[in-house]
């Protein structure tokens, strides 16, 4: 991020603008929806501007800017389309210690102003640092068209509840309140009745969470997917906006723990397979202790929890604590995986059987049915194989699986950095050693990837080779 997104307060303060022109224009009808005072510096100002100072909506002088002007201003605009009088705009504002933007030149301009979406007092501000500014009018146009007009009176009578209903406990009593407000009683009371309509609903909202017993805690266990975070559920997505504890595994990717509630708290319960890890007793602990403070915790796991999750021990000591719990599942690794290389893990005629296995287990390697595998048209997705895919390879093979039996290894499914391996069963634990190969990593035996389909004979060429 070169440029950090504040919201800068500008009552009474002053902005000052040099130029008179389409530039200045534009700025200034941003500008006017501010409380700041405006300061308007032309000597040839468009007649909108002159009449704008008439009716005392900014100040014009028509003269240039000067030092003497300077001191005390929040913010000043170069707006001159001169570059010659923009950059000494620019000097001027050095001098003094006050933020300088010169119209359309990034790379001059100490910040920049971003496209905007106003409901006052509800504001979004879209910037791209001028990488797209096409991107970025997208984004408005899309958030104007969802955002209701009446987004902006809401809120406004919402502030001026907000000293009254502090009568609520801080934390989640509060954070319910304004959301029956926000969400459910207050847009249909504004549009039938009108401010005073939406102002009954906040005395009445008021009254009604006073009276309400606390809420439980509660613990859903949540599926986050394989790591792209357009692959959570919309029900995942809800329980990270209302969680006030998230307790997460190693694999689940950054980009969807910054979609959790702000003022969540984020507890790494990272596991590492044969390694350092939170003992389950602990992160049970953990979740019982949140939940006996009425706190919504989100255990997050990658993927589904139903695969691989320790749900059911997890479950277990929810329910001898008494925790009420729920299940969101999400998409498994084994369905992006098969996602990525275009091909479904059963298919008539070849297998109507799927067969889902673990590399390893707590007890180290897993031990399986090997004969049932060895069989031709078997596929199986086997998770966390890194480490057992010699043991693998030897015992299918030994079972008497054929070594061109295609297998393709998937590292990161729907990451930025997913990479996928067509292998056979003979080079499976060959290509599971690549060292540049990092991050979770699935194998599907028994498939090869669509796209590598004219590729196969020569893979199992490779198979046979000594
Ligand atoms: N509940 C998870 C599985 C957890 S076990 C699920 O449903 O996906 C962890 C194993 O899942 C890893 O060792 C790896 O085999 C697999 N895995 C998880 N995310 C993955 C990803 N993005 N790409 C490939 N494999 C992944």
């Amino acid at each position: 991020m070169k440029h950090f997104p504040i919201f800068l307060a500008v009552e009474h303060r002053r902005i000052l603008l040099e130029g008179g022109g389409d530039a200045a224009l534009a700025k200034l009808r941003l500008l006017l929806k501010t409380e700041a005072r405006i300061e308007v510096f032309a000597d040839a100002p468009a007649p909108e501007i002159a009449d704008w100072a008439d009716t005392g909506k900014l100040m014009l002088r028509r003269r240039e800017l000067r030092p003497c002007d300077l001191p005390g201003a929040a913010l000043v605009y170069a707006a001159g389309e001169d570059p010659a009088r923009d950059a000494r705009i620019k000097r001027l504002a050095e001098a003094a210690g006050v933020l300088v933007n010169i119209v359309d030149n990034l790379a001059d301009s100490a910040f920049i102003t971003p496209a905007m979406v106003d409901r006052d007092p509800v504001t979004v501000a879209i910037g791209t640092e001028g990488a797209a500014p096409v991107l970025a009018r997208a984004i408005k146009r899309d958030l104007e068209e969802r955002l209701p007009a009446t987004l902006g009176p809401l809120a406004r009578i919402g502030k001026a509840f907000r000293s009254t209903a502090e009568a609520l406990p801080f934390g989640r009593k509060r954070r319910d309140f304004w959301a029956d407000y926000y969400f459910f009683e207050g847009p249909g009371a504004l549009a039938d009745d009108g401010p005073q309509g939406a102002e009954e609903v906040l005395h009445r909202l008021l009254a009604r969470h006073l009276d309400a017993p606390a809420r439980a805690g509660h613990v859903a266990l949540v599926g986050a997917g394989p790591g792209d975070p357009e692959l959570l559920t919309l029900k995942a997505r809800k329980a990270l906006d209302a969680a006030d504890v998230v307790i997460h595994d190693r694999l689940v990717a950054p980009e969807i723990l910054e979609l959790a509630r702000r003022e969540a708290t984020l507890i790494d319960a990272g596991k590492q397979g044969f390694g350092r890890h939170t003992p389950q007793e602990e992160i049970a602990r953990q979740m019982i202790a949140h939940a006996g403070d009425g706190a919504q915790v989100v255990r997050l796991k990658s993927g589904d929890p139903v695969i691989y999750g320790r749900l059911d021990e997890e479950i277990e000591a929810l329910e001898a604590a008494g925790v009420a719990w729920s299940i969101v599942p999400g998409i498994t690794a084994a369905s992006a995986a098969a996602a990525s290389i275009g091909r479904s893990l059963t298919r008539r005629g070849r297998n109507s059987a799927l067969r889902v296995l673990t590399g390893h287990d707590t007890e180290g390697f897993a031990e399986q049915d090997w004969a049932a595998l060895a069989r031709p048209g078997t596929v199986a997705a086997i998770y966390m194989a890194k480490r057992g895919a010699r043991f693998l390879q030897g015992r299918l093979l030994m079972h008497g699986a054929a070594a061109t039996t295609p297998v393709t290894i998937v590292a990161n499914a729907s990451r930025p950095d997913q990479r996928n391996i067509a292998s056979t069963l003979a080079t499976l634990a060959a290509d599971l050693d690549d060292a540049t190969l990092s991050g979770p990593a699935i194998i599907l035996y028994g498939l090869s990837p669509r796209a590598a389909e004219a590729r196969l004979p020569e893979l199992q060429e490779l198979a046979h080779a000594p």
